[in-house]
């Protein structure tokens, strides 16, 4: 594969910008050899500066659920810049988003537009915090919830990929805030929620988790978490920036019928453009300035070509709901086929699915948290990616991320992957 170009190119990066990247999974550090320069992607297709063409499997980290480049999408996007690119002053597109947002996600009553999913996630403890008049938060280990002081403890991601998962930066007094649990032991938090009785503010989790690879709740776990919750007055956060309107129209809430007080989105609600929001009970989401004292702004907050894409991507789910099946068949034949692939080299690796994401975990033990996750061969996983990556196909590059389907995976694309993934195991695999 020439890769001149995207070589080139990272070498200014690293002159440039910190690690070379501006996000740190991009940089390929823990799957070795340099990144690839984007230049553009149609479809189900990524290509880079050197001409390539690759499978994409990461979608951008989830929002381009219906592939690249949809029409409708980038339509309403070139209507709305006509209008000029921000007012920073109410406009009518913010409604019509909030309106769609509260029909489908459940729990939801109100919403509140920001600008990526740390944006989301850090003004929901905030107000979950002056909600409750309690300081601590619950999160679990390998979940990662954006790079806020409060979720760099113990976080999955490219913090877990990179072996940091407790960042230098954050203060001692943030971190005593923040406890941490076993994802999927209801008896870890119980005993976490008995000692520090009447402190905890929130429990935030990913419902379904995608940052230790993609790692499904056991059954009765998330209820469980209801009902400590609502026996101690604690408030119970769904991140959903990745599981939002890609589980189902409702994201993972409404797939697992469990309900959340308040939930965070990100990715596909900006349909590719930077976007978050979070969201809740009446009750709770009328404490945010300037309804009341909690403090939350953001001058590009509801940015009117953000939520033009935003509104044209979530029309497109309410309008077509076959999208949730074809995304799970694709999403089947490609986990299926995997499974028989490793099966025909002696091997039964752990794979995680649910809805549109999945990981093939590099183990071939139960992986249920951060430390079974962390039980997966990585280097293994690293040469599976760029034997991978010659093949055609982009994967995410860590074992630690999940991989997203899109509706732009058709027969021929989902033959390709396991034709690559069969030439990738027999040369990785001896
Ligand atoms: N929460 C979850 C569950 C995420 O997966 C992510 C990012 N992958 C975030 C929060 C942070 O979102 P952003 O990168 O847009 O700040």
């Amino acid at each position: 594969m020439n890769r001149n170009n995207s070589d080139l190119l990272f070498s200014r990066a690293l002159k440039l910008m910190p690690g070379g990247v501006n996000s740190p999974v991009r940089a390929f550090k823990s799957v070795g050899g340099n990144p690839l320069f984007i230049k553009k992607a149609k479809g189900a297709y990524l290509y880079d500066e050197d001409g390539n063409q690759f499978i994409d499997m990461i979608n951008s980290w989830g929002p381009m659920i219906l592939g690249h480049g949809h029409p409708k999408i980038t339509a309403a996007v070139s209507e709305a810049i006509k209008d000029s690119l921000s007012f920073g002053a109410p406009g009518k597109r913010e409604v019509e988003i909030a309106s769609m947002i509260i029909e489908m996600v459940p729990s939801i009553d109100m919403v509140r537009m920001v600008n990526s999913g740390t944006e989301a996630t850090l003004s929901a403890i905030r107000l979950a915090r002056g909600y409750t008049g309690k300081d601590k938060i619950i999160k679990f280990e390998g979940c990662y919830h954006g790079h806020a002081d409060s979720f760099l403890i113990a976080a999955g991601s490219g913090a877990a990929t990179l072996g940091v998962p407790d960042s230098p930066g954050v203060t001692v007094g943030t971190a005593a805030d923040t406890l941490t649990a076993t994802y999927n032991d209801l008896q870890a938090v119980k005993t976490l929620v008995d000692n520090n009785k009447g402190n905890i503010a929130a429990i935030i989790i990913e419902p379904v988790a995608g940052n230790m690879g993609c790692i499904p709740p056991l059954p009765g776990f998330l209820k469980g978490l209801r009902e400590i919750c609502d026996k101690e007055k604690i408030l119970l956060i769904f991140d959903e920036v990745m599981t939002g309107f890609r589980l189902s129209p409702g994201g993972a809430q409404e797939m697992f019928q469990v309900t959340p007080d308040l939930t965070t989105l990100g990715k596909i609600i900006g349909g590719g453009m930077p976007v978050g929001a979070y969201g809740g009970k009446k009750e709770i989401m009328e404490n945010i300035a300037p309804a009341g004292p909690i403090y939350q702004a953001g001058t590009l907050s509801g940015n009117p070509v953000a939520m033009a894409a935003g509104i044209a991507m979530l029309k497109q789910l309410q309008e077509n709901p076959s999208i949730y099946q074809t995304l799970r068949e694709t999403t089947d034949e490609i986990t299926e086929g995997l499974k028989n692939i490793l099966n025909s080299f002696g091997k039964d690796y752990t794979l995680h699915k649910c809805g549109s994401m999945f990981s093939l975990f590099f183990t071939e033990n139960d992986v249920t948290d951060f430390s079974s996750a962390k039980q997966s061969d990585t280097a293994l996983f690293g040469q599976y990616f760029l034997k991978m990556l010659e093949e055609g196909i982009y994967l995410p590059p860590s074992q630690f991320e999940a991989v997203f389907v899109s509706t732009a995976l058709g027969k021929k694309e989902i033959n390709n992957i396991l034709k690559a993934a069969k030439s990738a195991f027999s040369s990785v695999l001896i």
